[in-house]
């Protein structure tokens, strides 16, 4: 479905039955296979996979098996070669599913309270044990939960906290800029933009690494971006965690998350007042905060141990100097499968993720016909990877990075589809992330030749660079790209991107009506497509080389697998 808007209509009609566009028409070579990128089939791949015979595509699933197997036929039938190097179109991912049946109760003042589960609180356990039981775990207030040497920030001052509950504020800390109070501090935490130590991985990471027994995020919808019902819905059910045997080491024993108006409510019988303390935690010189409470949980946990899929196929590169260097394309091909407690018929209790993120993987097969349409294979080769389990904490894309199928130091760019623009082209595109490598200036170069501009993301606030595959590949050293059409809708009010985004995250992100929508109109992501295709193509053929800025703080990653590789380690782009 191509918007009307195209006034080439005449020429795309002509282009189309001459099998090129008028893209090709106009530039030859990339520009001409970029054409094949096509909005209706885009459609259809969507279509099929955001249906009920999908079934929301939950990882371990009958959706999995419909979905891994649509995937690989797709991508044979364009003609790519298995991705992985055994000589198969899959990289398996060793999965824990857990089910958690938590209680929590404090012990104020000598009387126990029960919490009720999930409104008061929920938690899970992510380890391979059917019962987990801690008895009378010391709360702790440890503010933000962040050590960050780069801020001379360190909320925990040495404080031991083996088997303790940390108590802890979601985001990072919100400094105010002490010339311009009203304003943060740009110096500190990234002022409005999100980092890394805001996001709940973080939080939960550091608690797994001082030992504690549990953790409780006090979940505030503003600093989380995103309403307590996602909460809710995302860990009251099975969730999967990278089946280590050694034991989870992303998580505490019970990791969890509480309401702010619940938490208000501990910190006053605590003594605290939450606001009060809240501030306090804005300081350098917080120190962790012994609540007087004890907590006891007991989880039973059902197990499932399975096996997941990323799906993975190639182009291998025509030099023979540097085929053995990889462009990766990603996209998640997950989502939420089906919740059976839902009221009514069976399609309002699938989890559809028509774009979360079925737009994606509809997104890579284009993208995988465009560079087969090219007339010579690139120098370098392309990686497609369908990545599992993102919703589940980027799993997929974690066990890549850590199991990586090509070596990480000889991967040039990873660029991460994760949801599109279905509502009509624009003249700008974001690039979520931007300022951390010289990929900014690739997206600059590709998006001016279709007379776009480029700037950061419309909301750095809700980290959602950290949010995403892209992530994964970042913290392991691979430069990346996130980057798609802006806010500057042609054609449509001013108001209408932000309309569209919170309409978006208010009824649709994360829920079943998350659907394919019949006003929808594919001009912007066929633009966007054909932009990710050219970057791409462009570091393929070694026109560019994606660097990390000096102060980005994955440079640091890129530089010890570069040079663990004899590879020379690169200044950071200025
Ligand atoms: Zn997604």
């Amino acid at each position: 479905m191509i918007s009307k808007k195209y006034s080439l209509k005449p020429l795309l009609l002509l282009g189309t039955l001459a099998g090129i566009s008028v893209h090709a028409i106009a530039a030859g070579g990339s520009a001409k296979a970029a054409g094949a990128i096509n909005g209706d089939e885009l459609l259809q791949h969507i279509k099929v996979l955001a249906s009920d015979d999908f079934e929301g595509r939950g990882p371990a699933s009958n959706g999995e098996v419909k979905t891994v197997t649509y995937i690989t036929e797709q991508f044979k039938k364009l003609g790519l070669a298995p991705g992985n190097p055994d000589g198969s179109y899959v990289q398996k991912v060793p999965l824990l599913g857990t089910t958690s049946a938590p209680t929590l109760s404090l012990n104020v003042g000598g009387k126990e309270q029960k919490l009720r589960y999930p409104d008061e609180f929920v938690a899970w356990s992510p380890q391979a044990q059917s019962n987990i039981k801690i008895d009378q775990s010391e709360l702790v207030f440890v503010g933000y939960g962040v050590i960050a040497p780069e801020y001379h920030w360190d909320d925990y001052k040495g404080m031991d906290l083996k088997s303790k509950t940390l108590v802890m504020l979601i985001n990072d800390p919100a400094i105010p800029d002490p010339k311009n109070p009203s304003q943060l501090d740009p110096k500190m935490f990234k002022g409005k933009e999100m980092t890394y130590y805001g996001r709940w991985t973080y939080k939960f990471e550091m608690a797994a690494k001082l030992g504690a027994a549990a953790a409780l995020i006090v979940h505030e919808t503003k600093p989380a971006s995103y309403p307590y019902e996602v909460v809710k819905n995302s860990w009251g059910r099975e969730n999967f965690s990278i089946y280590d045997p050694a034991g989870n080491p992303d998580f505490p024993a019970v990791p969890g998350w509480m309401p702010v108006e619940r938490a208000k409510e501990l910190f006053s019988v605590s003594g605290l007042d939450f606001d009060a303390m809240k501030k306090a935690a804005l300081s350098r010189d917080f120190k962790p905060v012994k609540m007087g409470v004890t907590a006891s949980y007991a989880v039973s946990n059902k197990i499932n141990q399975v096996e997941s899929n990323n799906v993975v196929a190639r182009i291998e590169g025509s030099d023979p100097a540097l085929k053995d260097e990889y462009i990766i394309y990603t996209a998640h091909w997950d989502h939420l499968g089906i919740n059976e407690a839902l009221p009514g018929p069976r399609t309002g209790k699938i989890y559809h993720g028509a774009l979360d993120n079925a737009s994606g993987v509809a997104s890579l097969l284009e993208l995988a016909k465009a560079y087969k349409a090219l007339p010579v294979a690139p120098k370098r080769s392309i990686l497609f990877i369908a990545t599992t389990s993102e919703e589940q904490g980027l799993l997929g894309a974690r066990y890549y990075a850590r199991n990586p199928l090509y070596p990480l130091a000889k991967t040039l760019i990873d660029i991460n589809i994760d949801g599109i623009n279905p509502w009509g082209k624009t003249k700008d595109v974001k690039i979520i992330g931007y300022g951390k490598s010289s990929a900014d200036d690739l997206v600059r170069k590709v998006a001016k030749t279709q007379g776009r501009t480029t700037s950061s993301e419309a909301h750095p606030e809700s980290g959602g660079f950290y949010r995403g595959d892209q992530f994964e590949f970042a913290k392991v050293g691979v430069p990346v790209i996130y980057a798609s059409s802006g806010t500057q809708f042609i054609g449509k009010s001013p108001k209408f991107a932000l309309e569209k985004s919170e309409d978006y995250t208010a009824h649709s992100y994360h829920k079943v009506s998350d659907v394919v929508n019949k006003d929808w109109d594919f001009g912007g992501v066929v633009e966007d497509m054909r932009m990710l295709f050219e970057a791409g193509y462009e570091v393929a053929q070694g026109k560019a080389k994606p660097e990390w800025k000096a102060d980005a703080e994955f440079k640091a990653a890129r530089d010890s697998s570069q040079q663990a590789a004899g590879k020379p380690v690169g200044t950071g782009s200025q």
